[in-house]
């Protein structure tokens, strides 16, 4: 989703802002007041750049609110440039503060910026990495390099588990007691041996050799950064 939500009573600021980002591919759609701002459902848009002076009060009353919730992230673009409203703005929540007049470049890049702090904000937790594998949660998917690979869902449980505790040896009974299977039978241990062959198998030679087996204990993913 690339929509932004323009509060801003200037129309000049509006319009130049709307082209500006029209050709980055962003969709806009402008309030001029405060009251369309709370009128708005912020979840509809990837980023919202506030003007702080609005006609029918301050920009303030619309960042606490949203501070509150905090998912989609804000800009601030003012003609205010004291410290004390810069601060009160990040200390707020905002994302970062611009004043005007401000050159469009500057502009951009500052959006590039928080988008991308968000989407990795967002990808933590969610998305798992170990060397050159990737794991989606959410996604249920899985890429071994620039391949994604399908996975069976106990071998998709079994690679997560792994993951989340990358670098850490994982005993077999520790796995197993986490691999129960939906219908609630027991994994067994030969299972176990053979879902870790396939799994190796399946992330190809360089990924499948981050799978190690600890002889007598268990199995360990190594990424062998730390
Ligand atoms: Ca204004």
């Amino acid at each position: 989703m690339k929509r932004i939500l323009l509060i801003e009573d200037d129309d000049t600021i509006v319009y130049g802002i709307s082209e500006l980002l029209k050709e980055e591919g962003f969709d806009t759609a402008a309030v001029s007041t405060l009251a369309g701002a709370f009128g708005a459902d912020v979840r509809d848009f990837c980023l919202v750049l506030l003007d702080l002076g609005l006609p029918d009060g301050e920009g303030w009353d619309f960042l606490e609110e949203t501070g509150k919730n905090g998912e989609t992230p804000v800009i601030i673009l003012t003609a205010r440039e004291d410290e004390k409203d810069i601060i009160k703005g990040l200390d707020m929540g905002a994302d970062d503060y611009v004043t005007k007049p401000f050159k469009a470049g500057i502009l951009l890049s500052r959006i590039r910026a928080v988008l991308r702090r968000q989407r990795e904000y967002k990808e933590t937790g969610a998305v798992l990495r170990c060397g050159n594998i990737v794991l989606d949660k959410n996604g249920t998917l899985v890429m071994s390099g620039d391949r994604e690979i399908g996975l069976t869902a106990g071998e998709f449980r079994l690679l997560m588990y792994l993951m989340e505790n990358k670098n850490i040896t994982l005993t077999r009974n520790t796995l197993l007691g986490y691999l129960w299977d939906s219908g609630g039978d027991y994994v067994n241990d030969n299972t176990l041996t053979v879902t870790v062959k396939r799994l190796r198998e399946k992330l190809g030679e360089d990924a499948g050799r981050m799978l190690r087996t600890v002889r007598g204990i268990g199995y360990k993913l190594e990424d062998g950064n730390d």
